[in-house]
């Protein structure tokens, strides 16, 4: 997606979103998210490529893409002046929602955003959480198959940002597939079934949460070890360095113990422990670290740096991930 000004936003974006699914757009400030979520949403015109939503071609048919869909912009849509009630009349209004259904279903989106005591005062006295609600509320009037979510908690304090991702949670567990964007790491672990990260208008990643956190990052055994006499943590490391179970990536002394970083440090702790015994070496406390989503984002913003000078030649491709 090429805005007019010759700023190439989003490039070789392709991806599959399965029904029902909770899908994540992970990426920095700049990286092409709301570009892709408004092309999404027919509000871009892709200068190259296509996307269906619900079956409907977003160039060929708007409409029906828009009817089938619930869009929450950053930027809020809700009336201040108005009530969370009156906010969802107008809603019911202008996604067509059926006159004799709209009261039932205003008080059935009251109840699941949790706004039902406030339901008759002005939306403007309300605290950012809550006009997130209200505005989550807005967008699934017309009860879509599938919301956009961009970057939704933004702004939210800690308390406010999960009762949010409650809501959403609840909107998923019926059935509805979620798309969202997001800057936070947390926030994607946390919701999203399956995430893609996107780095200057590129995908450099598809997969689950753990699926990314296991690809990248490598995970860290600690020991504690009764004597940690410097000759002791040697026979120790001397000992994992033989273990052919465990591919070490690297080794150190700690004040107590030692720290071994492995890609298959968890799997490998059985045999870890065995030939420590049999070498007399005892273990008083251990700790197994698995890699954060931090740590996968990283690792990807230093493969992207070394991507920048040139020295890792092509940056990962944009890659097409079927359920
Ligand atoms: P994100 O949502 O991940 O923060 P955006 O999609 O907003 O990223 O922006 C991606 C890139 O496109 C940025 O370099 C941004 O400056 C540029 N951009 C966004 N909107 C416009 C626009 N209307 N005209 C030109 N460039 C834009």
């Amino acid at each position: 997606m090429t805005y007019d000004d010759g700023t190439e936003a989003v490039r070789g974006v392709s991806l599959d979103v399965g029904d029902g699914e909770f899908f994540g757009f992970l990426g920095p400030n700049g990286a092409g998210k709301t570009t892709t979520i408004k092309t999404l949403v027919t509000l871009l015109h892709p200068t190259e490529g296509s996307v269906r939503i619900n079956g409907y071609d977003t160039k060929a048919d708007p409409q029906a893409v828009r009817e089938s869909i619930g869009y929450m912009a950053q930027e809020t849509s809700i009336d201040f002046e108005l009530t969370p009630r009156e906010n969802l009349r107008v809603a019911c209004r202008m996604y067509g929602v059926p006159t004799e259904e709209r009261e039932d279903r205003i008080e059935e989106l009251l109840d699941l955003v949790d706004l039902r005591d406030v339901a008759d005062k002005r939306a403007e006295t309300f605290s950012g959480g809550m006009q997130k609600r209200l505005d989550t509320a807005t967008v699934l009037v017309h009860r879509p198959p599938v919301v956009f979510l961009d970057e939704p908690t933004t702004g939210l304090d800690p308390e406010a940002r999960l009762r949010v991702w409650n809501y959403f949670e609840e909107i998923n567990d019926r059935g509805t597939t979620v798309f969202l964007t997001t800057q936070y790491l947390e926030e994607a672990n946390e919701l999203c079934d399956r995430l893609a990260i996107l780095q200057d208008g590129q995908i450099t990643h598809t997969g689950t949460p753990d699926e990314l956190k296991s690809a990248i990052g490598t995970e860290t055994v600690t020991l504690t070890l009764q004597d940690a006499s410097e000759e002791n943590q040697r026979r120790v490391i001397d000992t994992v360095r033989r273990l052919g179970a465990l591919d070490a990536v690297a080794i150190e002394r700690t004040a107590d113990g030692v720290a071994i970083e492995a890609d298959n440090a968890r799997s490998a702790t059985s045999d870890l422990f065995t030939e420590l015994a049999a070498a007399n070496a005892t273990i008083t406390d251990f700790d197994v670290q698995s890699p954060t989503l931090d740590d996968v984002f990283l690792t990807l913003a230093g493969e992207d740096d070394v991507g920048a000078t040139g020295a890792a030649g092509d940056t990962v491709r944009a890659q097409e991930v079927r359920r």
